[in-house]
């Protein structure tokens, strides 16, 4: 009997299906905000009895990269306040295998076939949106697990082993494959081994997966697609905590390099009614979130403020403005503490928001902190520039300094011993120095030679070290540097200039200019990424 005839009334109704693919059950997908895709077609585990099991090919499934899959978006998430795209399958690969095609992925399931068709059309879909987002390129990661003796990951290119081994001038698309750029490296960069990579070029005769029918199928016109397949130590529950933030530190930078991560919006959105936020719309009425972190607005507070606030917060998070925070430990800390910036349009406002904070508390907003419309001077000092391009004297922009209290929290929980607020640290050593002595509270009077003497008697030894932390930091970057300044701040800090910081201090000088941290480099301006 010919095919056609065999193909019947079923077989035109699966054809139809397959060729217009529907949602399916089997197949979980994620809408994302970056040019990027993430696919896990091995990492299910539903066995539903209404469909055959596969008897060809292989059946066991690559464990754990479910997890990794969704734990890269939240840690790509983390770094860059955008999603990836997600298209995972919940079923065992004894029921499907979305990346054979569909004979032997199904091998005359029809359920099986659907959701494979799924599967693909997600992906399809995915690709399309995440390129739109690209400026017509997208990056597809097809996440799989091996089960080779090598301790690496084996990044599929589509490449066969043996072209591989060529050398560079005989390979096509090299700065792609295992140039410095490469992904390859980028994975080197975060600690992991990859094949192929610049220090491990090629598989070497050892086993390795060139990538698969996934790989294949959905790439060209824009679309780059690279297989992942994770050795058992990424991949194994225990030690999903290190492997998941260590892959998106490879993944994210190599998205930034080779397509580019569209910047997050720091426009203003009305407050939501419901969800998180819910619980500040009696008091505010706008809300910016940048990189997780929410700065809220009441009514009365200046549009332009309230952006120049999120742009000055999006430039301490990610100081050289690729779209990637500086360090993502900070983030996670802030995100996870509930970290929020209050903004009334002048301070005397904040007495009507007091009676707020313990329900805000509860919500779980457990990290506040308070910024003035009148105290928020975009034009102000050390911002404003005379004709000559100098830095003229004028009020100073309190946005820098509040912004970074608010952000320091992350530094000092989560690098407790060197930028920690409680005695011991590395940074309460250096500030025990700058005050001429440890004092729990303020001294009657501050030895003469003291440069660090901050006398509010409200200000306990941790904010005390908090405010040093600010004094050290924006005067290592320039930000205390202009006319009048000095005499302004003279009796509470004294070194304005970095030159002054570094003879003065030369202990937090040394401190905070570490390049083993990723601290700010360079003072916010209030234009994060040209904005
Ligand atoms: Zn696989």
């Amino acid at each position: 009997m010919g095919r056609a005839a065999a193909l019947g009334l079923a077989g035109l109704i699966l054809l139809s299906l397959l060729l217009f693919p529907q949602d399916s059950p089997w197949v979980e997908t994620r809408q994302g905000t970056l040019p990027l895709v993430l696919s896990a077609p091995h990492g299910g585990g539903e066995k539903p009895a209404s469909m055959k099991d596969r008897t060809r090919g292989i059946l066991k499934r690559d464990s754990g990269t479910r997890e990794v899959l969704f734990g890269l978006a939240e840690a790509i998430e983390l770094r860059t306040g955008r999603r990836p795209f997600l298209v995972a399958s919940n079923l065992h690969r004894v029921k499907l295998d979305p990346n054979r095609d569909v004979e032997e992925a199904a091998q005359g399931d029809r359920e099986a076939a659907l959701a494979w068709a799924a599967y693909h059309g997600a992906l399809e879909e995915a690709g399309r949106a995440a390129k739109a987002l690209g400026g017509g390129r997208a990056l597809i990661l097809d996440i799989h697990g091996h089960g080779h003796e090598e301790n690496w990951t084996e990044l599929g290119h589509a490449v066969s082993a043996e072209i591989l081994a060529k050398p560079d001038e005989e390979l096509e698309d090299v700065g792609w494959i295992r140039g410095p750029t490469s992904l390859g490296a980028f994975f080197e960069h975060a600690d992991l081994r990859a094949v192929p990579s610049p220090s491990i070029p090629h598989p070497d005769g050892k086993p390795y997966f060139t990538g698969g029918y996934i790989t294949r199928r959905h790439r060209g016109d824009g679309l780059r697609s690279i297989q992942l397949e994770l050795p058992s130590s990424l991949r194994k529950t225990e030690n999903l905590p290190w492997s998941v933030p260590a892959l998106a530190d490879a993944v994210t930078p190599f998205l930034a390099e080779h397509f580019g991560i569209p910047p997050i919006s720091l426009h203003p959105s009305p407050l939501p009614e419901e969800g998180p936020l819910a619980v500040f719309s009696n008091s505010f009425d706008r809300h910016v979130e940048v990189f997780g972190v929410q700065i809220l607005a009441t009514p009365g507070l200046d549009h332009g403020k309230l952006v120049h606030a999120a742009h000055v917060l999006a430039e301490w998070l990610d100081n050289d403005e690729n779209g990637i925070v500086d360090e993502p430990v900070v983030v996670e800390i802030l995100r996870e503490g509930g970290a929020f910036l209050v903004m009334p349009a002048r301070e005397r406002d904040m007495r009507r928001l007091e009676r707020h904070f313990e329900t805000w508390d509860e919500s779980g907003w457990r990290m506040g902190l308070d910024l003035y419309g009148d105290e928020t001077l975009p034009e102000g000092a050390p911002h404003a520039r005379g004709e000559d391009g100098k830095r003229v004297p004028g009020r100073f922009d309190a946005s820098l300094e509040e912004v970074l209290h608010l952000v320091s929290h992350g530094w000092e929980r989560g690098f407790s011993d060197t930028f920690g607020f409680e005695r011991g640290s590395k940074l309460c050593d250096a500030m025990d120095l700058a005050r001429g002595g440890r004092f729990d509270r303020i001294p009657r009077r501050y030895p003469k030679d003291a440069w660090y003497t901050y006398d509010d008697r409200t200000c306990d030894y941790e904010c005390q070290a908090a405010e040093y932390f600010y004094w050290a930091l924006t005067t290592l970057l320039g930000g205390q540097d202009f006319p009048g300044r000095a005499e302004d701040i003279g009796h509470e800090w004294r070194p304005t200039t970095a030159e002054a910081l570094l003879e003065t201090d030369p202990a937090v000088y040394e401190l905070l200019s570490d390049l083993e941290f990723a601290l700010p480099r360079i003072l916010p301006d209030g234009h994060y990424r040209d904005g």
